[in-house]
């Protein structure tokens, strides 16, 4: 009993073996380069801010201010954000306006929450949804390059 179930278990492998394909996944990877980053993903990059109204201890990672992930949007119903380079292309060559700041976001993908992208959207605290408002207006957030990535929300960035 025993030597027909290694028998057959050697055979099934052999045949894998043959008719396994190895995909080129790192070329093309390179062609559609959209990437999906959590804050587990950033680690020991992270830091941790305390909620004002729940007090709970929230983990996120920000990009820099040298970054170019602007003009990225946040989702109105959860935290995730998006940012697209052709995007940061259309508000480089751009007048800076509100109805920009809406247009742009009108043709972004709908969020995997089920919720919009939004030009005025902020991070919420996972815990009591507490909003983190952004200081700045519409306007000004559109070159604004500092992504903050909370604990739970994912940063969809295309380039
Ligand atoms: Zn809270
Ligand atoms: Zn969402």
């Amino acid at each position: 009993m025993l030597h027909s179930k290694k028998r057959k278990k050697k055979t099934s492998n052999k045949l894998l073996q043959a008719t396994s394909r190895r995909p080129r996944l790192r070329s093309s990877v390179r062609v559609q380069e959209a990437m999906e980053q959590t804050v587990e993903e950033k680690r020991p990059y992270t830091h941790f801010k305390v909620c004002p109204e729940c007090k709970s201890s929230i983990e996120y990672w920000s990009t820099s201010g040298m970054s170019e992930c602007f003009p990225h949007f946040y989702c109105e119903r959860c935290s995730n954000v998006i940012w697209r380079s052709s995007d940061r292309d259309i508000v480089c060559s751009s007048e800076l306006s509100q109805g920009l700041a809406e247009s742009l976001a009108k043709e972004l993908p709908q969020c995997k929450c089920g919720g919009s992208f939004k030009s005025g959207a902020n991070p919420k605290c996972p815990s009591c949804k507490h909003e983190f408002k952004h200081s700045n207006s519409i306007v000004q957030r559109l070159t604004d390059p500092c992504v903050i990535l909370l604990q739970g929300a994912i940063f969809t960035s295309e380039n």
